[in-house]
């Protein structure tokens, strides 16, 4: 038995208070862990207020959680005692479906998001099944990028589509994602950050990639882009200018891409 100090909203829009709860046997194909920090990711807000309509509270934020393995179920594999892992937005998935054993395991319908459902990081300590538990290297510093979750769904598109220096890309929406796009040394690309604010567009001047801003308010400065992006990365869930966009790709390579599910989609005709 092991009782969890954690911070939890009892119901939507509530403050985070002290809350403890008893964690129960841990499983056999689990690990807990100790937690070192804990992200706060926009999710998290979206998950306390309840905006997606499946929160489950008592909630306890917190999915971008670095920490060291304390505990580990007889079935666990791969991970030693003390070792530092990060757990992102999964906390679990079945193991036996296709997503599962195709390397797809984000997609596994079973798969268990580590804040709903499921307490989060916002804790001194957390639980997840031991492949979710990814092993972070020991030289790992705060001052790295976080990419457990709002990293990782910007890295996973560029990684997929085998992107390079000498191509370019267009980043929509310079937030915390598009930020991130945009500062990560690994990505080196040429792009361009697209957004509504251009202070925002003044934070990617300088950084890695050879940036160029444009705001989004007219389609004029969209559609200078016409026919030269290699990829379009949208990070934004708000209404766009979906032909001026598209019509920055050529027109025989157009794809829809989800961040969160990285795979190619054909345009269907009636965009
Ligand atoms: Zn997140
Ligand atoms: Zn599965």
């Amino acid at each position: 038995m092991s009782v969890i100090h954690a911070w939890a909203a009892h119901g939507p829009k509530q403050d985070l208070v002290p809350y403890e709860y008893e964690a129960g046997e841990l499983g056999p194909d689990e690990v807990e862990i100790a937690v070192e920090y804990s992200g706060l990711c926009h999710s998290d807000i979206s998950v306390l207020n309840n905006d997606w309509g499946n929160s489950v509270y008592p909630f306890v934020p917190g999915h971008e959680v670095i920490g060291r393995v304390v505990a580990r179920g007889a079935d666990s594999k791969g991970l030693t005692l003390g070792q530092r892992v990060g757990i992102g937005w999964t906390a679990a998935s079945c193991m036996h479906c296709q997503q599962c054993l195709s390397g797809n395991q984000h997609l596994c319908a079973e798969a268990l998001p580590t804040i709903i459902g499921h307490y989060g990081g916002f804790a001194d300590r957390v639980r997840a099944q031991w492949d979710w538990a990814i092993p972070i290297p020991e030289d790992w510093t705060r001052a790295r990028w976080p990419l457990l979750c709002g990293g990782v769904t910007v890295f996973s598109p560029l990684y997929t589509f085998d992107i390079r220096p000498t191509q370019r890309v267009g980043v929509v929406g310079i937030g915390g994602l598009g930020h991130m796009a945009f500062n990560s040394p690994m990505l080196g690309v040429r792009g361009h950050s697209i957004d509504f604010e251009r202070s925002k567009i003044r934070g990617c001047e300088g950084a890695w990639s050879t940036s160029c801003g444009l705001s989004a308010e007219t389609a004029d400065a969209i559609q200078s882009l016409a026919g030269s992006l290699d990829l379009l990365l949208v990070t934004v869930n708000v209404s766009l200018d979906w032909s001026a966009l598209i019509a920055t790709w050529p027109l025989e390579d157009v794809y829809i891409l989800s961040a969160s599910c990285p795979r190619r989609f054909p345009l269907p005709s009636s965009i």
